[in-house]
């Protein structure tokens, strides 16, 4: 059945896959930036946990994937030889201005040349990884297309491989892959793959001795997939690597597309991946970013799977963020939530008073009641929208947990300090979220939202301080808070003070003075979030 075929045909560029730092900067970049369309979200298939994903056209067509390993945190590496060492993507020609002027907006630095005539932007991602956008003349009439996508990226334009010398390569993907030899540019030699009109049909090879080896880690390509029709031909392709003296690997399913992997003699790592049967195989094309698709053996994971993977939609809260005093060492990062009518600048300088040193997070509210920024609806004075509750506090503990990776505290814990509203959300966190803050203070607080279960709050340490005279807060309603607190193991100190609704000096040194004493100290040890996994 597998009879060898004369004349099987390399195409172009089928992927190329990277390393990414973060998946969600990942995949805010490629899609809101760039403007792929996330085309298949999976895990890899050797490390369930963490993502795989996969941006292309619409329809993820072969010559316009770029697909990411994403490992939270994951040290930088740095591209050199026997590594692809640059992407290029094809935009039309008349686009490169607005692209150079889209891409700096975002505060990306950018750099301008021209190769073969044609100009090329050159930046990177957010991981460091380089990227490439290169002007060409549109494949059809751009007036046939819808006006925003008459700037859109149309695939792969080519990709850049570095390597010490050229002649083992070329003879690799000359005479053993099919592919033609064209013009040299000084230490640039481009070859063409077998379909011109394919998306991403060149290839470069740049020869610099004097570059020193790749180091993998973000920021880095993994692997090139160069195309072929289908499974017969791509046996054929074995065949006559290994004549020519290659160590090509068995035929490997990835559901998607079958793939055989060598490395040329460079040390670039190569795959040569069948057309069929692509993305919609196991989804409608409409749905192709919507859920996480995962192979068979891993489905009996999938509730753990989806509770590790770091949510990729970034919740953007507008917030004001002060880093910490630069000689403190140590420094809390406290996360300040204001009142009904409050926004992310009224209680920065009260955190000041509290703590001089401390790192601010002061997100605002996103829910409006009468033009007022709240964090979650009530329905009336004291009754709150409890599903509305539980939403906004998922959401913010998304933005925080990323937030504070971002700022590079990850693990430390942050302290809440919220007033009435503020205040509520902090806790209705605390209950839902445990993982996120490792105190809090909170001003005038009540119960937010009835508890099924409670969680483990041992190690956090809580500030409640009451007024006397609050006709905002039933006091029956802080009691239940602290009752509830308490029974989920959290170590509660309450302060009541001589005044109504509105914060007093009293409030702000009973904080100073809780601060102080190192909430969170009789677990210091163990990291939070660590605790929280296990
Ligand atoms: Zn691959």
């Amino acid at each position: 059945m597998h009879t060898p075929i004369d004349n099987p045909l390399i195409s172009g560029i089928h992927h190329i896959t990277a390393v990414a730092a973060s998946a969600a900067d990942n995949y805010r970049f490629y899609t809101r930036v760039l403007g792929l369309r996330l085309v298949k979200k999976t895990v890899n298939f050797d490390d369930p946990f963490t993502y795989h994903l996969y941006y292309g056209d619409e329809t993820g067509c072969p010559g316009t994937l770029l697909t990411f390993f994403p490992w939270e945190g994951l040290p930088q590496g740095s591209p050199g030889t026997g590594m692809v060492s640059a992407m290029a993507f094809a935009i039309p020609h008349f686009s490169v201005d607005y692209w150079t002027q889209r891409l700096a907006e975002q505060g990306i630095t950018v750099a301008a040349e021209s190769r073969y005539g044609e100009p090329v932007i050159r930046f990177a991602d957010p991981h460091g990884l380089p990227l490439e956008l290169i002007g060409t003349p549109p494949r059809d009439d751009p007036s046939q297309r819808a006006p925003d996508s008459r700037t859109a990226i149309t695939g792969f334009h080519s990709a850049t491989l570095l390597v010490d010398r050229i002649e083992d390569t070329q003879q690799t993907i000359v005479d053993g892959m099919g592919m033609t030899p064209g013009q040299r540019e000084g230490n640039r030699y481009r070859f063409a793959m077998q379909d011109e009109s394919a998306p991403g049909h060149l290839l470069d090879v740049v020869v610099d001795a004097s570059a020193g080896k790749g180091r993998p880690g973000g920021g880095t390509v993994h692997h090139i997939a160069f195309r072929t029709r289908n499974s017969r031909e791509q046996l054929a392709w074995r065949q006559r690597l290994q004549r020519h003296g290659l160590s090509v690997t068995d035929v490997r399913d990835r559901t998607y597309f079958q793939s055989i992997y060598f490395n040329e003699p460079g040390g670039v790592l190569f795959e040569i991946a069948t057309d069929p049967p692509g993305f919609s195989v196991d989804e409608d094309l409409n749905d192709l970013d919507t859920a996480l698709k995962l192979p068979a053996q891993y489905e009996p994971l999938r509730g753990q799977i989806e509770e590790q993977l770091p949510p990729l939609e970034t919740p953007d809260f507008r917030h004001v963020y002060v880093p910490a005093e630069p000689n403190a060492v140590d420094a809390e990062t406290i996360v300040a939530l204001h009142g009904t009518g409050g926004n992310e600048h009224d209680l920065i300088s009260l955190v000041r008073q509290v703590s001089p040193s401390a790192a601010i997070i002061s997100p605002r509210g996103k829910v409006l009641e009468n033009g007022m920024p709240r964090f979650f609806r009530r329905l009336t004075e004291g009754v709150f929208d409890e599903n509305d509750v539980r939403r906004n506090a998922h959401d913010l503990s998304d933005f925080l947990t990323l937030a504070s990776r971002r700022h590079g505290q990850p693990g430390k814990g942050l302290i809440a300090l919220g007033y009435s509203n503020g205040a509520n959300m902090a806790a209705a966190i605390m209950l839902l979220r445990a993982e996120v803050f490792s105190g809090a203070i909170l001003f005038r607080p009540m119960m937010p939202l009835q508890m099924g279960g409670l969680p483990d709050l041992t190690c956090r340490s809580i500030l409640i301080t009451t007024g006397r005279f609050d006709r905002v807060i039933p006091p029956a309603e802080t009691q239940r808070l602290i009752r509830t607190l308490k029974k989920a193991g959290a170590s509660v100190e309450v302060v009541d003070t001589d005044a109504g609704h509105e914060l007093t000096a009293a409030d702000v040194e009973a904080a100073r003075a809780w601060l102080a004493k190192g909430p969170g100290r009789a677990c210091s040890a163990t990291p939070l979030r660590e605790k929280n996994a296990a």
